[in-house]
């Protein structure tokens, strides 16, 4: 079986096609994934219904077929996995690691001026902890992972030896291109949402759960994602998760140096001409030039099959 054999993920969220950037992530997924012999999965994130469309996400399975980048399962779908993010947030309120929280955007900047924060800083304060002990009352909007009380479980010091590790001053990691990294999660990001306002499972939830059940020991997606790791590898703990190895790739940049993004307006990949697509993708990635082969063969995609 594939117990412990490499497996890989690629996670688009169905937000529009792909772009340059997605099909790199997707790319580089893939090719580690190949090279190390192991199974490559694609999970359909499309919890965010109202942005997320099933059109989007047949695009994508699409386009990823006509760079025949093929996925070793039927692809996985989050919306139907509800039920199971449910039963974990169930288990971590038992452990007292989630809490409802009844806090709205409002409440929580009255706190935060009331502590003397400026205005233009609570976008990026931390939520001030003020449901910990109970709503008072007050009507339960969202769910809260209870990172300070996680943290403070953990060693006084970083135990020695394997990463990911986790001690009472935030969790340190290594990533297989960034290399070593630490984040005090509790007080850069402090106790972060698991079940939203609007009843929609949050990414760091649903991502943790799946990657645990898909059976993923290596993540390689795009840098931007990388503040995430964390969270995530909190949550892996506070569950009795095996943590995966992380890579996190070179982001393609717009003209102007901004992350190329779906909200940025980055176009869609032209498919019907995967090979140029492909090559753009991996020169991203930093790899030798393929260029190369589809000049001469322009044709022949299976030449990266
Ligand atoms: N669905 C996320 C995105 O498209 C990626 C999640 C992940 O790779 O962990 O940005």
């Amino acid at each position: 079986g594939w117990a412990g054999r490499y497996t890989g993920r690629f996670a688009p969220s169905p937000t529009g096609p792909l772009h340059a950037g997605s099909l790199a992530a997707a790319l580089a997924s893939w090719l580690d994934a190949r090279a190390a012999g192991g199974r490559w999965l694609v999970r359909i994130e499309d919890l965010d219904t109202p942005r997320c469309s099933e059109a989007a996400s047949a695009t994508i399975l699409r386009q990823l077929a006509d760079c025949q980048l093929i996925a070793d399962e039927p692809p996985l779908h989050q919306s139907c996995r509800t039920a199971r993010y449910r039963h974990v947030l169930e288990q971590l309120a038992g452990q007292h690691l989630a809490y409802p929280c009844a806090c709205t955007r409002k409440d929580i900047a009255q706190v935060l001026i009331a502590q003397g924060v400026s205005h233009e800083r609570h976008s990026e304060h931390v939520y001030p902890g003020t449901c910990r002990d109970g709503t008072h009352g007050r009507i339960a909007r969202s769910w809260r992972f209870h990172t300070q009380r996680f943290q403070d479980s953990a060693p006084a010091t970083l135990p020695s030896g394997d990463s990911p590790g986790i001690c009472r001053g935030g969790v340190q990691w290594t990533d297989r291109r960034l290399g070593s990294q630490f984040q005090d999660v509790a007080s850069a990001v402090g106790d972060f949402v698991l079940l939203r306002a609007d009843g929609i499972w949050a990414y760091q939830l649903a991502v943790v759960v799946d990657d645990a059940d898909q059976g993923i020991t290596h993540v390689v997606r795009g840098e931007d994602l990388a503040d995430n790791t964390p969270r995530q590898i909190l949550l892996q703990a506070a569950l009795g998760l095996s943590f995966p190895v992380y890579l996190h790739t070179p982001l393609v940049r717009a003209a102007d140096g901004e992350k190329l993004s779906k909200q940025h307006g980055a176009p869609s990949i032209d498919s019907s001409r995967p090979v140029p697509a492909l090559c753009e993708a991996a020169r991203t990635l930093g790899l030798p030039a393929p260029q190369r082969c589809w000049m001469a063969h322009p044709e022949m995609p299976s030449l990266f099959g």
